[in-house]
């Protein structure tokens, strides 16, 4: 039996959370927290860098940043997972859903303009299987109609956009540890800060509205209740299991990365044949061996390659029921159709891709492909 995921451990993990356990310090915002927030400062050119419980929460911070209310509109795909709209309905915004590119299943950014209006706040691109969108487009249409930015990166680490780091574009961005995720910690994710403006708040609001952390800087001489917020720091054990996975970053990425190719090049011929799609890289952007997808031609193509392949005890999933027409949304969305998002939604397939999954496993899987 091949699963579709298997969560990598480094080794170090239960090392690092042992230490954070008898450091006597396993609240949040500890060493490890401050490790983990630096790297990645550091290694992406974040401005500011701060964990979350998961990349759900964080983007709850950044729409509570953005201050988004009701009435307010939000401009993201419909072919996302349901944290992305989920945040900012929370908050009271409408949800504006733009369909998926022809090439790729991200955001069509060049009908992004046609859907802004007076209530517009924010545009929130998703870049899917850690492929990036066209952001110069995006922040010109932002820039234009001053609109906040914030990139949904939950897929996107080690991922590049003409050679900047995804997620130090927009104002604001989100990434996931969660256990499916490149790099993970069970559950975990980061709100990374690029717009200097949001700093000093999004402390408050991830300290459950209190100013402790500036309290502890030595900042303010005491600490209470000053704004809105939540508890969205994670502990220091789930820091210290990130910790070790950071550490291993490029190990970890070299593998994922080997892999994709293998199935691209094992892959090519059988699809130009068969009419299938295999990922689409734009030149501006790179992967990050986060995803392993194909574009079947058709819904029954793609049950005869998932049956096909879990009669050999391999499993290959697809993902992303439409938000648009999801039973909690779709009577607010109407019927404005989004035939991309919908094509996507029953074609693609996602391959098994972990980091032990070893090469010969991988020509298994490419040539019972190949025989169908
Ligand atoms: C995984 C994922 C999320 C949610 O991440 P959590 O850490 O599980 O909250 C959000 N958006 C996208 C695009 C994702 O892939």
């Amino acid at each position: 039996m091949i699963p579709f995921n298997k969560p990598y451990l480094t080794g170090k993990e239960m090392h690092y959370m042992y230490q954070a356990v008898y450091s006597g310090k396993i609240s949040g915002n500890g060493i490890y927290t401050k490790k983990c927030q630096s790297f990645f400062e550091e290694r992406y050119n974040f401005k500011k860098a701060l964990l979350t419980t998961s990349c759900t929460d964080a983007l709850e911070m950044a729409a509570i940043l953005a201050n988004i209310s009701q009435g307010d509109e939000v401009i993201m795909p419909s072919y996302t997972f349901v944290s992305t709209a989920l945040a900012f309905v929370r908050q009271g915004a409408k949800i504006i859903f733009v369909d998926s590119r022809d090439d790729h299943p991200g955001i069509n950014e060049d009908i992004i303009e046609n859907y802004i209006t007076e209530k517009t706040k924010a545009i929130v691109p998703v870049h899917y299987a850690g492929v990036a969108c066209d952001m110069d487009k995006i922040m010109a249409i932002a820039l234009k109609h001053n609109l906040l930015v914030i990139e949904d990166a939950a897929q996107a680490i080690e991922s590049f956009y003409k050679g900047r780091a995804l997620g130090s574009i927009g104002h604001m961005a989100t990434f996931s540890f969660h256990e499916t995720k490149n790099i993970n910690c069970g559950e975990g994710g980061l709100l990374a800060i690029n717009d200097e403006n949001f700093i000093k708040r999004s402390e408050l609001i991830w300290e459950k509205g209190t100013n402790r952390a500036e309290f502890f800087r030595g900042d303010v001489d005491k600490y209470g209740w000053v704004d809105i917020g939540s508890s969205f720091l994670p502990s220091e054990i789930n820091a210290a299991y990130l910790w070790a996975q950071l550490e291993n970053i490029k190990k970890i990425q070299k593998r994922r990365n080997h892999i994709w190719e293998r199935y691209c090049a094992g892959l090519k011929e059988w699809a130009n044949k068969k009419g299938v799609r295999l990922p689409v890289l734009p030149y501006y952007a790179s992967q990050n061996g986060h995803m392993f997808y194909m574009v079947c031609e058709s819904l029954s193509q793609r049950e005869v390659l998932i049956k096909k392949l879990r009669s050999n005890g391999i499993l290959a999933v697809f993902h992303y029921l439409s938000l648009h027409k999801s039973p909690y949304y779709k009577d607010i969305h109407g019927d404005r159709e989004l035939p991309n998002s919908d094509f996507y939604s029953d074609v693609l397939v996602r391959l098994p891709l972990f980091y032990e999954l070893a090469d010969q496993e991988v020509d298994e899987i490419v040539n019972i492909i190949k025989s169908i």
